[in-house]
């Protein structure tokens, strides 16, 4: 037991000494635009909570309202007893939403992403996954047993060279619709097309999409005017634009059956609380509703873009919400990332194995809670700390 206790330390103090340790910080209040921190309010870029919808009062209510009538735990599985009124209209709420026959609620994205990629592959099938996808489509892919290959960032060349080499019975595609630490978004059409000429699946993991882009926030799919028939797996989280909690899959009667019949981490897992899924019918009414929170952060995000160039700042090929700034190592993204947050900002400081060495980052997010005097502050900063 010594040796292992020794062989962790050794472990994490390696971490510390390359600029790779981890630390949480402990938020008091609710998630927003300023945050509270040890007593210290700060400005927030590092929030995935993009429409403001997590501490909304309507959403608030629902939840409140949710917990009288369904009270606080779900208390088994979905196919126990745990599946109530609030996930089923929740689930036909979602599929209308996303012009789809079915969705299924998971408890989390990752676990979404594993149980969905587990169910459809197994040992002796193939997968083809952008290098830049989401950690949870990785693992799934990984944990499915079929083999895993990773195709150069948004390179549909790539993808099809490795697509006509694989002679497995069952392929795959999965790709993120939005990049989550580089904010750009994927060339869905050519890949859907690909996709069809090698008859294999395609999936879209839209967790930084749904809500925040597309007519009335239908997402990455919908701004790409991609049909169900082009992508056939769609999922969706409700912890990021949603304001909430949870996630889903959306697609057709097949596709969902198959899933409640085989994917482990819907099964053998407790449901959701139906408060959460009653709060989050309330956020998807408003997020289709009010425009003006897209249109909103639209606007931050062509300011933030202008003030950043203006100031030579090194952008990515970003038009969303997530807009990182490339610093190249961790030791300086971490020191900037320090500087930042003494001058009152809270921004991620992105280092590997999240994304690749060499590519640390600064994560900015802006949100429909932030005003343009809250960028223009932020660029000012950025410029004194870089
Ligand atoms: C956040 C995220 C997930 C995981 O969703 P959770 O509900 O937080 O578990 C999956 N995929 C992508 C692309 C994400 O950004």
């Amino acid at each position: 037991m010594d040796v292992a206790q020794e062989k962790l330390k050794s472990d994490l103090a390696q971490r510390h000494a390359d600029h790779l340790y981890r630390s949480r910080q402990t938020i008091d209040g609710p998630q927003g635009a300023r945050i509270i921190i040890d007593g210290k309010k700060y400005l927030n870029f590092s929030s995935n909570d993009y429409l403001g919808l997590a501490n909304h009062p309507d959403v608030i209510k629902a939840l409140q309202q949710g917990a009288e009538k369904y009270g606080v735990g779900s208390g088994a599985a979905h196919l126990i007893s745990g599946h109530s009124m609030a996930h089923h209209v929740l689930e036909e709420e979602l599929a209308n939403f996303t012009g789809r026959q079915r969705a299924l609620l998971f408890s989390t994205g990752y676990m979404a992403n594993l149980g969905v990629l587990s169910s459809l592959l197994q040992k002796g099938d193939a997968i083809f996954e952008d290098k830049f996808n989401h950690a949870s489509m990785i693992d799934g892919g990984l944990l499915s047993g079929a083999r895993l290959q990773r195709y150069l960032h948004n390179d549909t060349h790539s993808l099809e060279k490795k697509l006509a080499a694989s002679s497995a019975d069952t392929k795959l595609v999965a790709t993120d619709g939005i990049f989550s630490m580089d904010g750009d978004a994927a060339p869905l059409k050519e890949i859907a097309n690909i996709t069809k000429k090698h008859s294999a699946w395609f999936m879209v993991d839209d967790a930084h999409g749904l809500g925040v882009i597309g007519e009335q926030g239908k997402g990455t799919l919908a701004h790409q005017n991609l049909t169900t028939d082009d992508v056939p797996v769609l999922m969706g989280t409700l912890g990021k634009a949603f304001g909430t909690f949870g996630a889903f899959i959306a697609g057709d009667e097949t596709l969902i059956e198959t899933l409640i019949q085989k994917a482990r981490t819907y099964i053998y897992t407790t449901a959701l609380p139906p408060a959460i899924a009653h709060a989050t019918s309330t956020s998807l009414k408003l997020l289709q509703k009010e425009y003006w929170r897209r249109e909103h952060l639209q606007d931050l995000i062509k300011q933030f873009k202008q003030g950043a160039i203006q100031s030579d700042l090194k952008l990515m090929p970003s038009d969303t919400a997530i807009q990182p700034v490339l610093i190249g190592n961790a030791e300086k993204t971490l020191s900037i990332k320090h500087k930042l947050q003494e001058k009152g900002f809270i921004i991620g400081a992105i280092r590997t194995p999240t994304v690749p060495a060499g590519s640390e980052r600064l994560r900015i997010t802006l949100t429909t809670s932030h005003q343009p005097e809250d960028v223009d502050q932020l660029i000012d900063a950025l410029r004194q700390s870089l």
